[in-house]
Parts: C-alpha cells; structure tokens; sequence
C-alpha cells in the first residue's frame, strides 16, 4: 500500500514510522511513504500558506489551494482511484474494520492532516474525501491522527505482522501477557505467572484466555 501524505510538518513522521515493525514493512516494500508539503505548492513568495479565517473567529486557517496542488501532485503518483481521507475530529471514527475495508479496496492512500483551525473547506468541494477522526478527542494536528490510521491499516495488510494470528480478531488474544521468568521477587513479594499457562493444557488455556478478554 502507498500512503501519500498531505503535510506541513513531515519530519513529524520520521521516529514512528522509522522504528520497528513499519520500519521493517518499509524496507520489505509492504508498505510505501511519500509526503507532499503544501508550503511546497504555495505560489506566495513567502511561502505562507495560514490566513485568519473569514467572519472572525480564533487561530489559523490553512489554504485551499496550497492543499489542492498538493492533493494533484499525490493523485499523479497514484495508480489507479486513490482513497482520499480528510483527518477531522468530527469525521467518522477510524475502527478496525473500517481499516479492513481499505486494505481490501485501496492501494493508494491519500492523507490529508490538519493544523490550527483546520483547512479552507472548499478542499472537500475540489475532491471526493472521506473525514475520518481517530477518537473522540481533539488534537494539535493530524500528522498524530495520520499515524494511527496508518499504523491500523498497516498491521493488516498481509506480511506485516510476522504472523496474520498476531491480528487479535483471528484468535482469542488475552489482554494480559506474560513472558519469562516464571516468578520474580519485587520488595518482598512473590509475582508469578497464572498456574494455568504453564499446564501445556490447550483448552483450559483457551478458556483462561476467553474469561480475562
Ligand atoms: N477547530 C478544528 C480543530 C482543528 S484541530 C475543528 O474543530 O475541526 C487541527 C487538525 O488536527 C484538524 O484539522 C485535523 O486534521 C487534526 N485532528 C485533530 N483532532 C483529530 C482527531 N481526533 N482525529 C483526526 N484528526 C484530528
């Protein structure tokens, strides 16, 4: 999958896309990056591209057609029909199986984030674009809320996961987890591992599974 970027701060994406498991999805092309700065499309020589918005009101807003120009350039790099998302707090809440749907039906993504008061609304008038919020918060800026929804579509497309039962919709995954050693002491205490993970008994392991999900 090839996410295209729509940013003005890209260097906010290097650590986490940087570093583990997308990092290694990166280098195995499974997935694929590319940004587009808005500030790169403005035609104003100072490259401003943050106006206060119209009819008053706090903060900045971000330009259409800075935004626009980017959004052509990212379409060009595309192959064929590329999904465009608009990152809003008030979009549609970003779930596993809205993640399902576009690792079934995109190969490129369109992602456009958000900062200050958002952007010139009329973006979504030049395009087709779905606005899509990863929860019921708000944020400084989208590059945040670009990273969860990459990093939710990501371990669902096939061969980023080391193993497809990593997904924990595939399997009855414990929300708790342990690893060696089998006991520790910590201030005098004794912390063991639940008795029942180390009987090698696979249905009552799977029934301890289900009761703690
Ligand atoms: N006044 C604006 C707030 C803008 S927050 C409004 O109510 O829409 C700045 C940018 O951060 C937004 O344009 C959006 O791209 C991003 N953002 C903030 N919270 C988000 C969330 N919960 N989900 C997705 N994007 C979010």
């Amino acid at each position: 999958m090839h996410f295209h970027i729509i940013t003005l701060f890209p260097k906010a994406f290097d650590s986490y896309l940087g570093e583990s498991i997308l990092k290694r999805a990166r280098e195995d092309k499974k997935i694929r990056f590319s940004f587009y700065n808005p500030r790169d499309y403005t035609r104003d020589k100072f490259r401003r591209i943050d106006r206060p918005p119209y009819a008053g009101g706090p903060g900045m807003v971000i330009q259409a057609e800075p935004v626009i120009f980017a959004i052509d350039a990212a379409i060009k790099r595309s192959k064929k029909n590329p999904k465009i998302v608009f990152l809003s707090p008030s979009g549609k809440q970003v779930t596993n199986k809205y993640a399902d749907g576009i690792v079934r039906k995109v190969k490129d993504l369109i992602i456009i984030c958000g900062r200050y008061e958002g952007i010139d609304a009329r973006v979504k008038k030049v395009f087709k674009t779905e606005e899509v919020s990863v929860g019921p918060f708000v944020l400084t800026g989208g590059e945040l809320a670009a990273e969860i929804l990459i990093d939710v579509v990501a371990r669902r497309l096939p061969g980023v996961l080391g193993n497809l039962n990593s997904l924990e919709e595939r399997r009855t995954a414990a929300k708790d987890v342990y690893t060696r050693p089998e006991s520790f002491k910590h201030k005098g205490k004794t912390y063991r591992v639940p008795k029942v993970l180390l009987s090698g008994h696979r249905a009552l392991i799977e029934e301890w599974k289900k009761s703690k999900r």
